[in-house]
């Protein structure tokens, strides 16, 4: 059974475009940057999203407007886990689902 992990893009520097976004060089040479709130909102954990229904419990209203992330940590070799600064950090992002968010980055 082939690994989908060892398929699909893949990142090769993770920075931050400034104080709070997130920036990520693609190995396609793609360069994304991640608004810190659009990517808080749309975390893809059990706390923000109802696993059964996979409808988004998480408010708008709940997440400050300045939320950023304190810390991205890489999680194996498939996604990174971010602190954010309103205390959350159990979402997992992981590289396929960050290419899937790159069309829906507001203004991007
Ligand atoms: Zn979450």
């Amino acid at each position: 059974m082939p690994s989908p992990l060892s398929e699909g893009p893949k990142p090769v520097e993770i920075t931050r475009a400034n104080q709070h976004d997130i920036k990520i060089r693609w190995k396609d040479g793609r360069e994304v940057v991640y608004p810190a709130r659009f990517l808080r909102m749309e975390c893809p954990c059990a706390v923000c999203v109802d696993e059964l229904t996979g409808r988004r419990t998480l408010k708008e209203s709940s997440v400050p407007p300045d939320v950023h992330p304190n810390g991205i940590e890489r999680v194996g070799r498939y996604a990174i886990q971010i602190y954010w600064s309103d205390g959350h950090t159990t979402g997992l992002y992981t590289w396929e689902r960050l290419r899937d968010l790159i069309d829906k980055i507001p203004g991007g």
